[in-house]
């Protein structure tokens, strides 16, 4: 609260495509979408038009004893991107919830199965998964468990699979093995107690673009099918294209027990998450004994026009074949970034789909530590909208740029490093 005395929050008062515009008139480039949210710009015409149309409709209703067409169509379509392996969907609106969902999901489906023991969980070093208590449990962010850490349930944590801990000669799928090596050690002397694994596939986003092998994801899912252990894949940061698949586990060629999405699945308008389940979690729950039934609620669960905000961002990937566009402007934004790659002062910069990142090198601790806050107020101060994580800077742009905003990109994030850095 301190802080926004000398640097007050910039009003936004409306946006457009992939920029923002202040109350002065400002503008500022999205490039980070809005904290991973925003896939197509901001008021685009399609998800605008589809809200309109939705809201003459219906804008809510509980989602018990009831049920709507958008909620149906979306739980369908959905289901049908994993070839109707994850086919069963539960609602809710924030991604800590979808976390908290599937937790409690899986360990009550062990204790429908007579195991009531199963019911601790491991987690990966260095991962996020939200902030209520629940999901702080198994998340690895010193910052934001430290003070509530006497209200969280501890989990396992195994080791990191971060590329960047390749050693000389190493590759990332040497660090993932060795850190399939460590969960396997987890796994073995504790399976009888372990419901599941989490993990974000493919990119650990809120510690800092950390990215690994996708070899990684398909050694977690051999590990739990032989130790008996739900896989939870947390895509609501990597999902809906963003790690260059729909979903981040196709690049491992598995899918997991438990598939959590947000952020992005709206389009970035509406708050709504999901847990999209398999047939034999569903079948866990399939009982006349309410006690065996999943009791989770939320009062806006699977509200009908996040919903319908959520079918046109899919019909907008279809339509305008998304994926295969993000892959050519991929290699557009990376040759931008070239420069600022190469810089002496930058370290391991890295890509995966439609985020890239790389890291500051900055020996003195004390610059370090502001070296965020001052690079955001000058990223602002030239019309770009950034936040890097410690000294790890990223760009995770709306699916919308063109060749003339990359190279616009490129070269402004350049300037304002080489700004920050002067200063420091
Ligand atoms: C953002 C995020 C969450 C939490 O989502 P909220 O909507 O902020 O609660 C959980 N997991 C991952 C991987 C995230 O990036």
């Amino acid at each position: 609260m301190r802080r926004h005395e000398t640097a007050p929050p910039i009003a936004i008062a409306r946006g457009r495509g992939a920029w923002l515009y202040d109350a002065d008139g400002r503008r500022y480039l999205d490039a980070i979408s809005s904290w991973w949210v925003n896939l197509f710009g901001h008021t685009h015409p399609r998800i605008n038009r589809a809200l309109t149309e939705q809201l003459e409709r219906l804008e809510h209703a509980m989602l018990a004893g009831f049920t709507h067409e958008p909620v149906v169509a979306l739980s369908e379509k959905l289901s049908a991107l994993t070839g109707h392996v994850l086919g069963h969907c539960f609602y809710a609106s924030d991604g800590a919830s979808a976390v908290e969902i599937a937790l409690k999901m899986s360990a009550h489906a062990w204790r429908n199965a007579g195991q009531a023991d199963k019911r601790e969980f491991i987690c990966v070093a260095g991962g996020y998964h939200g902030e209520t208590l629940g999901a702080l449990g198994v998340t690895d962010t010193a910052l934001f468990r430290a003070p509530y850490e006497s209200l969280l349930r501890p989990a396992h944590i195994a080791a990191s699979p971060d590329a960047r801990l390749a050693g000389p000669g190493e590759s990332a799928a040497d660090v993932a093995a060795r850190a399939l090596a460590d969960m396997e050690q987890l796994l073995q002397r504790h399976h009888g107690r372990i419901a599941a694994v989490i993990v974000e596939p493919l990119v650990q986003c809120a510690s800092g673009m950390v990215m690994h092998d996708p070899g990684y994801v398909g050694g977690l899912r051999r590990l739990c099918n032989v130790y008996g252990a739900h896989l939870i894949a947390d895509e609501i940061a990597v999902g809906c294209g963003r790690s260059g698949s729909f979903f981040a586990c196709e690049q491992a060629g598995v899918w997991p027990d438990f598939l959590c999405l947000s952020k992005g699945i709206s389009g970035g308008y509406l708050p709504l998450s999901l847990v999209m389940a398999r047939e034999h979690i569903y079948q866990a729950f399939y009982d006349d004994d309410v006690r065996r039934g999943f009791l989770h609620s939320h009062s806006y669960t699977g509200n009908p026009l996040a919903c319908r905000a959520a079918l046109e961002t899919l019909a907008i990937f279809e339509d305008e074949a998304v994926l295969d566009r993000n892959r050519a402007f991929a290699r557009t934004m990376t040759a931008a970034l070239q420069t600022l790659a190469h810089d002496p002062r930058i370290a391991h910069f890295r890509r995966t789909g439609m985020i890239w990142a790389c890291d500051a090198v900055i020996a003195d601790p004390a610059a370090a530590a502001g070296f965020s806050r001052r690079f955001a107020a000058e990223a602002a101060r030239r019309e770009l909208l950034m936040r890097p994580i410690g000294n790890s800077l990223y760009l995770m742009p709306p699916y919308v740029l063109d060749a003339q905003d990359a190279d616009w990109l490129g070269r402004r994030v350049h300037d304002v490093f080489d700004a920050v850095m002067e200063a420091t």
